[in-house]
């Protein structure tokens, strides 16, 4: 009907209800995880993050949320997919899945 009438499918909807959004995972990196890493592996990603604080302007993080396209690109590079280098980037240590965690560590 929606299509019909060309119109959102949202707007055929009663209000309140929200449409289904897949959400993908965002992709935080643990900066001195990855800066201090000793594995050369790593070097293409933290050319990555390295020009992306320059673009930003922003050099005093501890984290940095990288685009799902900036992950797809860097893949390619890896030969690898998103979800493969997610992997790859786990296995290094390098992810920050819980940032109250990460950030309440600090505290203590
Ligand atoms: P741009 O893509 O034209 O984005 C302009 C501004 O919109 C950004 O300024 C930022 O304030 C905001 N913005 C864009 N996308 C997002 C987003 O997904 N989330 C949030 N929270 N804000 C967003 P900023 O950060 O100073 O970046 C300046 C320019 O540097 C960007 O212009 C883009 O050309 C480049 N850049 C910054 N970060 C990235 C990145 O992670 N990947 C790539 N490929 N380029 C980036
Ligand atoms: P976020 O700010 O929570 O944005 C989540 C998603 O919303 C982004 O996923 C993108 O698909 C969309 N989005 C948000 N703001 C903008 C915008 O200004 N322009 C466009 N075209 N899309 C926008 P994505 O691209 O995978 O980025 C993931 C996260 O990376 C962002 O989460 C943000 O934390 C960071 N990020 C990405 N690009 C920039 C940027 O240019 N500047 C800054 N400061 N942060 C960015």
């Amino acid at each position: 009907m929606a299509d019909f009438y060309r119109i959102p499918v949202s707007e055929l909807l009663p209000e309140g209800v929200p449409l289904p959004v897949e959400q993908a995972e965002k992709i935080v990196l643990n900066l001195e995880a990855l800066y201090d890493h000793p594995d050369s592996e790593l070097e293409h990603v933290a050319k990555l993050a390295r020009s992306i604080q320059q673009r930003r302007g922003d050099y005093n993080g501890r984290i940095l949320s990288i685009r799902a396209d900036d992950l797809y690109t860097l893949a390619v590079v890896y030969s690898t997919t998103p979800s493969g280098l997610i992997e790859k980037l786990e296995d290094f240590g390098v992810l920050v899945h819980d940032l109250q965690a990460f950030f309440a560590s600090d505290a203590e």
